[in-house]
C-alpha cells in the first residue's frame, strides 16, 4: 500500500533499487509519523530553494502545465502568499480561494467542495481548515496530493518544517539543541508540529505556559513543562513564542492580556536566562505586547522571524516538488510533458 501519510501509516519503504532516502508519501498532512530521514530530505531539498529564491532569475518549470489550488477556510497571509508564489516560482498554474468556513456546513460542504473541485484535475490542494482532521477527509476524496496549510489546533507541517530549516541553517544542526515552545500551546498547530518535527531530529523540548494554555498529558509528547518563563528558558537554545490565539478560546484561560505579558511575554529580561546566542523565533503574526515585546522581535541580533518567513517558501517550494515527484516521473515515462 502506498503511505499516504506520515500519521497513522507506517513509515514508508523505499521504491525498489532505491537507497531509502527520499519522501514517498503521495499527502502531507502531519509530521507525526515522519521519520528523521524524511524530514531531513526535505530540508536538504529546501536548502536548494533557498538559494534559487536569492538568485534574480527565480523561476524554474519543473511544475509546467501543472495546477495548485489554495483552498483555504481561514484567514492567512504568510502561508497563503507563500505556496502562491512556491508555485509560480515552480512553474505551476494557482489559484487562489477563500471560503469562510462560518458561512459553510461543515462536513458535507467541506466535501461537496472537494469533490467539486476534483472534477478540475487539481495536481495539488493546499488546504488550510478550522477543523482539525478536516484536511485529512478531504485528502480522502480527491485524486491530486493534499498538503495541509494548519487544520484546527492538530498540525501546521510546513510551519515546523521551514522553522527547522531556519534552525539548522543558524545553528548548524537540530539534535541536541534544547528548544522552549512558549505560550499558547492548548491552540497551537504549530506547537504539535513543531513539538513532533523537534523530538524526531533529537531536540530537546521544552514547552512553557500557564496550566491552563497546555493540552492534557502534554509530557506525553515528549517534552518537559515549565510554568515559569525564567526556568524554562534557562540555557536554551531557541525560544520559540507562539500568537495567543483568542478566536479559538471559548471561556476565560487568562486573568487579562497584560498578566500574561507580565508573566510570559518575552521581553529582555527573561530572555537573559537562555544562552546568550539563544534565536527568537515566532510563526507570526504576532500579537506585539502581548506574547513578546516590540524591541525583542526586531532585534537584529537574535531574531530568526523574518528569516522564518524566507525559510518558509523555500520548503513549500520542496513539497510541491517532492510532492508531485512520482506523476511528473510517470507522465514522463508515458511520452507527456513534465
Ligand atoms: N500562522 C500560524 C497558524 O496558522 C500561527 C498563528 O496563527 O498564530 O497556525
Amino acid at each position: 500500500m502506498t503511505p499516504t501519510h506520515g500519521s497513522s501509516t507506517p513509515a514508508p519503504t523505499s521504491p525498489p533499487g532505491g537507497d531509502g532516502r527520499g519522501f514517498f508519501h503521495k499527502h502531507l498532512l502531519g509530521i507525526e509519523g515522519l521519520n528523521p530521514l524524511e524530514i531531513g530530505y526535505l530540508l536538504e531539498i529546501a536548502d536548494t530553494y533557498v538559494e534559487q529564491n536569492r538568485r534574480a532569475n527565480k523561476k524554474k518549470s519543473l511544475l509546467k502545465g501543472m495546477t495548485l489550488i489554495n483552498l483555504f477556510f481561514e484567514t492567512s497571509t504568510r502561508t497563503r502568499t507563500s505556496f502562491e508564489l512556491a508555485g509560480k516560482r515552480l512553474g505551476c498554474d494557482v489559484i487562489n480561494m477563500q471560503t469562510d468556513a462560518s458561512s459553510i456546513k461543515k462536513g458535507e460542504t467541506l466535501l461537496d467542495t472537494a469533490i467539486t473541485l476534483n472534477a478540475m484535475h487539481p495536481d495539488i490542494l493546499v488546504v488550510r481548515h478550522s477543523e482539525s482532521g478536516a484536511v485529512k477527509l478531504l485528502s480522502e476524496k480527491v485524486d491530486g496530493c493534499v498538503i495541509n496549510a494548519g487544520d484546527g489546533r492538530h498540525e501546521h507541517p510546513t510551519q515546523a518544517l521551514l522553522d527547522a530549516l531556519t534552525i539548522r541553517r543558524r545553528k548548524g544542526r537540530i539534535e541536541g539543541l534544547t528548544v522552549a515552545i512558549c505560550g499558547d500551546i492548548l491552540h497551537s498547530r504549530v506547537a504539535r508540529s513543531n513539538i513532533h518535527l523537534l523530538t524526531t531530529m533529537g531536540a530537546r523540548v521544552r514547552v512553557v505556559a500557564p496550566p491552563t494554555l497546555l493540552p492534557a498529558a502534554v509530557e506525553r509528547l515528549g517534552v518537559e513543562v515549565f510554568h515559569d518563563m525564567r526556568r524554562g528558558l534557562e540555557n536554551c537554545d531557541i525560544v520559540m513564542m507562539l500568537r495567543l490565539q483568542q478566536e479559538r478560546m471559548r471561556g476565560s484561560y487568562l486573568p487579562s492580556v497584560r498578566e500574561f505579558f507580565h508573566f510570559y511575554g518575552l521581553d529582555h529580561a527573561k530572555l537573559s536566562a537562555a544562552k546568550p546566542d539563544a534565536l527568537i523565533m515566532h510563526p507570526g503574526p504576532m500579537n506585539r505586547g502581548v506574547e513578546i515585546d516590540t524591541v525583542v522581535a526586531d532585534d537584529i541580533h537574535r531574531s530568526a522571524i523574518q528569516e522564518q518567513v524566507e525559510m518558509g517558501v523555500a520548503v513549500r517550494m520542496a513539497c510541491l516538488d517532492v510532492l508531485t515527484r512520482k506523476v511528473r516521473e510517470t507522465e514522463l515515462k508515458n511520452g507527456g510533458a513534465s
